[in-house]
């Protein structure tokens, strides 16, 4: 009984963080099929006003070591382990980082919020205007370490709380990030303190408006990312936050993305227990799947129901 409760996390009931109600439904429940850091049950509940999906109870902060262990793949995208995949994913992103702060200033100041081990930054410092200059903050020590290990400038803290210089950065963007934090509101706020006036704040995150949402809610899809992703929003609960904090909607559209689809897959698989051979041709590293999907995801976000949100906000001159 002991061992089983050391596999609990300690966990906290919480509300929209969009709409602070509780008026909410389950659409979903499952497990951690990609770490199994623990043997809960997690529960994904959906705002009846906002359409705001979020993880309901979640574990408290004190559970983060445990709930991101050491294999993190955030912390360890590298060129050596994936191969083509990071090859590939490194120009896509740069284009999409590029069209996102194509104008801004010569001299201009990046922020990227919740940078891991730099991947972003290390794309705007090669593919970038030579002038900029790309900073990072990142909550983990690990993931800070390996960023300035590359010769980039990384501070450690949370965007709400760090001692930067006020209304000073030109731009800023928090990528596949923003679903993992405690207060997405609080988070938007903290970026604007940091942005001038007129500053860009570009956003990507999961788009549970999407066809592989649909399609697997119930209990596999991949967004959930269960118990790691907390806020999961749509274009309504995202535009409903950036008014909240005080953002102007430069764009809202989606954005083509295979994870989804392939680890909605993967999880399936694992929760059939299927052997692992066939498990591991869905996973990050498994080209054929990305392929498929991706072209799968491309038909799907011409009509606006890409698996990932792409948002560009701007601080009010
Ligand atoms: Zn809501």
């Amino acid at each position: 009984m002991e061992n089983l409760q050391n596999k609990l996390l300690d966990l906290i009931q919480v509300k929209c963080c969009v709409c602070e109600s509780d008026n909410a439904e389950i659409v979903g429940e499952g497990k951690d099929f990609e770490y199994h850091t623990s043997e809960d049950t997690f529960v994904a509940m959906r705002c009846n006003s906002c359409g705001l999906v979020y993880l309901n109870p979640r574990p408290k902060v004190s559970e983060f070591k445990k709930i991101y262990p050491a294999s993190y793949h955030a912390f360890n995208f590298s060129e050596k382990d994936y191969g083509i995949v990071h090859k590939i994913r490194s120009r896509l992103e740069a284009q999409r980082l590029l069209k996102s702060f194509k104008g801004l200033a010569d001299d201009a100041r990046i922020l990227d919020v919740g940078c891991g081990d730099g991947f972003h930054l290390k794309l705007l410092r090669q593919y970038g205007k030579k002038s900029w200059v790309p900073e990072g903050i990142d909550m983990d020590e690990r993931a800070v370490a390996k960023a300035q290990e590359s010769g980039l400038i990384v501070y450690r803290g949370s965007v709400e709380s760090i001692d930067l210089p006020e209304n000073s950065y030109d731009g800023a963007f928090i990528i596949q990030t923003i679903e993992h934090v405690e207060n997405p509101n609080k988070v938007l706020q903290g970026i604007s303190r940091l942005l001038k006036p007129g500053g860009k704040l570009l956003i990507v995150t999961d788009n549970t408006d999407s066809l592989d949402f649909r399609f697997f809610k119930r209990r596999y899809w991949g967004g959930y990312h269960f118990p790691r992703h907390w806020n999961l929003f749509n274009k309504n609960s995202l535009a409903k936050l950036a008014a909240k904090t005080n953002f102007d909607i430069e764009v809202l559209e989606t954005q083509v993305s295979p994870v989804n689809w392939v680890y909605s897959i993967h999880n399936w698989l694992v929760d059939i227990k299927a052997p692992n051979w066939i498990i591991n041709r869905f996973t990050l590293k498994s080209t054929v799947s990305l392929s498929v999907f991706t072209m799968l995801d491309i038909i799907l976000q011409k009509f606006g129901k890409g698996a990932l949100l792409r948002v560009v906000l701007k601080k009010p001159l």
